[in-house]
């Protein structure tokens, strides 16, 4: 192993990198005050099969599977699908949102709820499994839909927010169990809730004297940046104890100015940001395009945080890498890349939680000595001293 070749240089493919924001076709008439509202973009969301056909390649196939209405929600906003190279089945970009035959496609390891959360549903919205945090799911509805979604069995299902007496007692069983330190607002997706709604939460969740912080997972300045504006940055302030933002990322494609400049009004806001990606066959299980979308991560002031294996949800096969790949993917970033875009690499358990999963690089572990391999791939010895 220690005479294996170093890493080449990680070089993406032209190909891959032209960015493809543009208005053309289908939207070049619409006037910048509506492309630039949210509700507009919310409004003029791709769903049915002859909608999206303006865009994205439709087959026989894919349309009777969209007309028969039966497989998880289809929602793709035209901000987004203008970052999708128009009529390219393969685009990393469309690979996430289109719908595609393979779903259904449902193998027996494949289950409805991947992660095992349904039992742990100890309040209306709360799931809590470890011992020190809780997410509180808070609405069902995200501004559009992936299909590789861990929670497809309950996001777009129609129950859509919390209602507010649900509200209080999700609020009352943190309140009541001074252990949780961290909730984590999620969904569907937070930032899809009213400015005001949300205002209050956040008011509310901060008051709660054992907590330390407050995080939220959101994809919307992805799909609907138009949605970031001052009213909501507001919202998401700093109060007693700091907000932080995860922003579900996978393709530096995502990151077209629109968003960059959505994150940047968080980030002036004091909002930490931070990334999760997804790993996706397709999308991203290629080392140098994981390493440029860390880097624009970075440079849009995200820290990459998780980099999720895709869970076994039911009709995501096509979607999925194996976890070999994952790991050499790691492998090829690790040490070849700024540790500050090497985010965390884990599986999730159904029921067990979070498994963070690292290449190995302790060949021998002896008394007096360790022998490891390092990022080049060549073998060191390290003195293992203990008294
Ligand atoms: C992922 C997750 C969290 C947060 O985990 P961290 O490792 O702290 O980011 C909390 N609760 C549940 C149920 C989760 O799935
Ligand atoms: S934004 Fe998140 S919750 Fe919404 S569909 Fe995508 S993965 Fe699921």
């Amino acid at each position: 192993m220690s005479d294996r070749a170093p890493t080449p240089a990680l070089q993406v493919n032209a190909d891959v990198a032209t960015a493809s924001a543009s208005r053309l076709g289908v939207w070049r008439d619409v006037a910048d005050a509506d492309w630039d509202d949210w509700r507009w973009q919310l409004r003029h969301r791709l769903r049915t099969a002859d909608e999206l056909a303006r865009h994205f390649t439709i087959t026989p196939e894919l349309r009777a599977f969209l007309n028969a209405g039966n497989g998880f929600e289809v929602a793709v906003t035209p901000f987004f699908a203008s970052l999708c190279r128009p009529f390219d089945p393969t685009c990393p970009l469309t690979r996430q949102v289109l719908p595609d035959v393979g779903e259904l496609n449902v193998h027996d390891f494949e289950r409805a709820d991947p992660l095992g959360e349904d039992p742990h549903r100890k309040a209306p919205g709360i799931v809590h499994k470890y011992p020190d945090r809780v997410l509180l799911l808070v609405t069902d509805t995200c501004a559009a839909y992936c299909r590789y979604c861990t929670r497809a069995r309950w996001v777009a299902s129609g129950t859509e927010s919390l209602g507010s007496a649900e509200l209080d007692a999700a609020l009352a069983y943190i309140a009541r169990t001074p252990t949780i330190r961290d909730v984590l607002i999620s969904g569907g997706d937070p930032l899809l809730l009213s400015t005001q709604k949300l205002d209050a939460l956040l008011d509310r969740l901060t008051q709660i004297p054992h907590l330390r912080f407050v995080r939220l997972g959101t994809r919307v300045p992805i799909f609907l940046p138009q949605r970031i504006d001052a009213e909501l940055v507001h919202a998401l302030r700093p109060r007693r104890i700091p907000v932080f933002l995860n922003v579900h990322c996978n393709h530096f494609l995502e990151l077209a100015d629109p968003v960059r400049q959505a994150l940047a009004r968080l980030a002036d806001g004091g909002i930490s940001l931070g990334g999760q990606t997804v790993l996706l066959r397709g999308v991203n299980d290629d080392a140098a395009v994981l390493q440029e979308t860390f880097y624009a991560l970075l440079s849009a002031r995200v820290r990459p945080y998780y980099l999720f294996h895709c869970d076994p949800i039911r009709g995501s096969a096509h979607l999925r890498t194996s976890v070999d790949t994952g790991l050499a993917l790691m492998r090829a970033l690790i040490g070849h890349t700024s540790g500050m875009a090497i985010p965390k690499y884990v599986i999730d358990l159904e029921g067990g939680g979070k498994i963070p999963l690292w290449p190995p690089y302790v060949e021998q572990l002896d008394r007096s000595l360790i022998t490891v391999q390092n990022y080049r791939g060549e073998r060191w010895t390290y003195v293992n001293h203990a008294d």
